[in-house]
């Protein structure tokens, strides 16, 4: 049997901006909603203000012509403006997308072309690849918006004459009258496409409904607020927002759930560790949402001797493994008197974001990533066949409100992650777990990953991507990419056959010129003779990580 979320809570039929704003008119209540962490005295909003440029990048994007459903292609780091633009979008009935700062002309090349984005809102230090991109793939620069005062034609001389996504923002006055139209079917409705390549192959869009956001942010919100006590804490809870906001868990977090909450967000334009220290002190930080790297760093690095991190009153964590070890040092230097504990979360794009958590309510020392969230369901499945015993393991299947529509004009890959059974939806996550028992309530221990996706600092690195451009190579013949342990940290490794005379060196530099950093082969090139492969020619890549761990002892 399936085990059930031990909670049910109602999800509202209504747009992600309605059950985050409540309404496109009236007052909101007085609250500062995001602040520039670098800019804390001059850059910040509140919550209407957080509104009223949503609406102003709404109407804006409507009279550039921007039509129901189209996507608009945002690309850039974090920003004051970031959570605008999301809403913004769709305010104006059209789809979101983020692509990753980090992404080269080739990456951003494949979500642009695949997304079908119709326009391009890019950062400063993004705009000339998405330029270089657009022009390309023969799409216009017309579309093309940037942050970037420098290249923009608003008031520049600029030799790109961008335009400035000042241009887009329609004024003040027009956008308080502006109204978003409800989508008659918030199930149906797309709110964004989050891009992730899933158990195999390149990255895909993952289409998320309004419905399947907000049942995302009420399951998130009701394991917040079980107590009066933890009502009240959030009143006061200021977060930091370092997490990527393209990335499913940094865009629900902080462009929706705790916005609604009332939660002060600082937002980091760029990641720095000791900064994050800085802006934790300053700014009396309450709340981290953070990826297993950064509570390596408080846990490990002397840095933190240097700052008063006594404000931190709870850390969550998700997107990788993170160890029990790690946790414990951390929860030694936040909390001496054990007074919280580092809270563990599953989660996947897929799924919106949350599907496994701890309650704040029964948290406790421990490796689970928590229990099903309210309205979610998983079962554990040998092959096909139910997992029914208490610590067996197998590949962990979700269902709940929060899945997505499916991936974006890709029945087939569709057709391969989720299973029909009795009406129910279920998604293959590709994560392999045990249970502690079967009941509701059950926790959920993450012991391994089936799927062929690697996470480097809980980046997703897809195989067949890196394959695909090594192949690209004359001299090598073959080649197959698996994630290897180095220094507790999982790279990328690829296994190569060379058709000349070509050394490890010559590959990983070549390679690091075409792809984002976090995806360069921190595990090395290793040359083999073949790669291992089933008949019908599919990598086996279990027999390239079990080579690796043969090798390096551990993957
Ligand atoms: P993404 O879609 O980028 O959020 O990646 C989802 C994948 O990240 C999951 O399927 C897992 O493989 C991994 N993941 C997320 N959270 C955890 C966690 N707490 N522990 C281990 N792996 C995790």
């Amino acid at each position: 049997m399936p085990i059930q979320s031990r909670w049910t809570v109602p999800i509202p039929q209504q747009s992600l901006q309605k059950w985050v704003f409540g309404s496109s008119f009236g007052p909101l209540p007085d609250r500062v909603t995001f602040v520039d962490a670098d800019n804390p005295d001059t850059r910040s909003l509140t919550f209407s203000e957080y509104r009223l440029l949503s609406k102003r990048v709404a109407l804006g994007l409507q009279k550039a012509g921007l039509a129901h459903g189209d996507r608009v292609l945002l690309f850039s780091g974090n920003s004051l403006f970031f959570p605008a633009v999301f809403m913004g979008v769709l305010m104006a009935g059209g789809i979101f997308t983020g692509a990753s700062p980090a992404f080269g002309s080739m990456e951003f090349s494949h979500q642009l072309i695949n997304s079908g984005a119709r326009f391009v809102i890019a950062g400063k230090k993004n705009v000339l690849v998405a330029l270089d991109a657009m022009e390309r793939n023969g799409l216009l620069k017309a579309n093309l918006y940037t942050f970037d005062d420098a290249l923009s034609n608003v008031g520049g001389t600029s030799q790109h004459d961008i335009n400035h996504w000042s241009a887009l923002l329609a004024n003040p006055e027009e956008a308080e009258r502006f109204d978003w139209v409800e989508p008659s079917d918030p199930r149906a409705s797309t709110c964004c496409l989050n891009y992730s390549s899933g158990t195999t192959g390149l990255a895909k869009g993952v289409e998320i409904s309004h419905y399947a956001y907000i049942a995302n942010g009420v399951a998130c919100h009701f394991l917040e607020q079980q107590s009066p006590e933890s009502r009240e804490l959030l009143k006061t809870s200021k977060s930091l927002c370092f997490l990527p906001l393209y990335h499913a868990a940094g865009q629900t977090t902080f462009v929706a759930n705790q916005p609604k909450l009332g939660v002060t967000t600082y937002i980091m334009p760029e990641y720095n560790f000791e900064k994050l220290l800085q802006h934790i002190q300053r700014f009396k930080i309450t709340s981290l949402s953070a990826a297993p790297p950064i509570i390596l760093n408080i846990a490990k690095s002397p840095l933190c001797a240097k700052y008063d991190l006594s404000s931190v009153r709870d850390v969550t964590c998700g997107t990788a493994p993170l160890s029990r070890e790690v946790a414990d040092e951390t929860e030694q230097k936040l909390w001496p008197h054990g007074e919280n504990f580092v809270r563990q979360g599953w989660g996947m794009t897929e799924i919106t974001c949350a599907g496994l958590l701890w309650s704040t309510e029964d948290m406790q020392k421990s490796i689970s990533v928590g229990e099903a969230v309210p309205n979610g369901q998983f079962k554990i499945m040998d092959g096909e066949r139910e997992v029914t015993e208490p610590n067996k393991v197998g590949e962990i299947w979700y269902s709940g409100p929060t899945l997505m529509k499916g991936y974006w004009r890709n029945p087939k890959a569709t057709a391969d992650t989720i299973i029909e059974d009795g009406g129910v939806r279920w998604i293959k996550t590709g994560d392999l777990a045990y249970v502690d028992r079967f009941a509701p309530g059950a926790k959920v221990f993450i012991v391994d990953r089936v799927k062929e996706l690697i996470k480097v600092r809980g980046f997703q690195v897809s195989p067949a991507e890196l394959e695909g451009v090594l192949l690209d190579r004359k001299d090598i013949v073959d080649v197959g990419v698996v994630g290897v342990m180095v220094n507790g940290e999982e790279v990328p490794r690829a296994y190569v056959v060379k058709g000349a005379d070509v050394s490890e060196r010559e590959i990983t530099k070549w390679l690091e010129g075409r792809v984002a950093k976090y995806k360069w082969l921190r595990g090395g090139v290793v040359f083999v003779d073949s790669i291992p492969k089933t008949l019908s020619g599919k990598i086996l890549r279990r027999s390239l990580r079990e080579m690796a761990k043969a090798s390096d002892g551990k993957i």
